[in-house]
């Protein structure tokens, strides 16, 4: 393997600055939040250099605090943050905490993210190797989907996580993640195993864990979409200077 390729996406002119989330709860009925399908998905997006900052995941988590800005603040018992490796070349996003999560305030710690584990060393990672978060942080009552306005609120911080992280995959797992990355209208079903871009990283849509708990015969398709992120980290240098 050669030289580690050099921060190109850091290197771009910074034009853009992640524009700061509102601290109060937007109210269900605004306007601007319902008008497409994907809401503020149909906006022109920064590229990552755009979104480039010199800010922390911990400088966005002290942002977050107790946040209130969407109505799941309301029967959430915390926060649920991402977590993993600061560093990491890969990334796992899915949908929102569950029960299990909401009680221990870390992402995919019940049945699902047990299989999550699995599938991670499946392709011979550590779970602390790499980073796992959620388009939203806080558990919908009766782990319902989250609205399309909870989750146009509350992904603008996933978004900075990703321009401080800067990893070089993105595992987008089930509809919600997919939908909430990627400007598709496509199911999963459709766009699966099939690389993605997301303002310049690479982004592999595959079936959520929750999914293959109940259909284990799409098993197969998600470690052949699996093997195809491991293929793309072997073969191509990291590129972070520091991973
Ligand atoms: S889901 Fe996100 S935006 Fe809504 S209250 Fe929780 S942290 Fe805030």
């Amino acid at each position: 393997m050669g030289m580690p390729q050099t921060k190109t996406r850091l290197l771009q002119p910074a034009t853009m600055a992640v524009a700061p989330v509102p601290s109060t709860v937007v109210a269900a009925s605004d306007p601007t939040q319902q008008d497409s399908l994907f809401g503020d998905l149909a906006q022109p997006k920064p590229s990552l250099s755009q979104l480039q900052t010199k800010e922390t995941m911990e400088d966005i988590w002290r942002d977050i605090g107790d946040c209130k800005r969407c109505g799941l603040c309301e029967g959430r018992t915390q926060v649920v943050n991402t977590y993993g490796n600061h560093k990491a070349r890969l990334m796992f996003v899915g949908e929102a905490p569950g029960a299990d999560e909401d009680a221990q305030g870390k992402p995919f710690v019940g049945r699902a993210g047990q299989l999550l584990t699995k599938i991670i060393e499946a392709i011979g990672f550590k779970r602390e190797e790499v980073l796992i978060g959620n388009v939203n942080r806080c558990r919908p009552p009766g782990n319902r989907q989250p609205t399309l306005e909870e989750a146009a609120i509350c992904r603008p911080f996933l978004f900075r996580e990703i321009a401080a992280v800067q990893p070089d995959v993105i595992v987008v797992m089930g509809n919600t993640a997919l939908r909430n990355l990627l400007e598709v209208r496509e199911g999963i079903t459709r766009v699966r195993g099939q690389f993605q871009d997301f303002r310049g990283i690479k982004v592999m849509p595959t079936f959520h864990p929750a999914y293959l708990l109940r259909d284990p015969s799409k098993k197969r398709e998600t470690w052949e979409d699996l093997k195809k992120v491991r293929d793309y980290l072997d073969t191509t240098p990291p590129t972070r200077l520091d991973s």
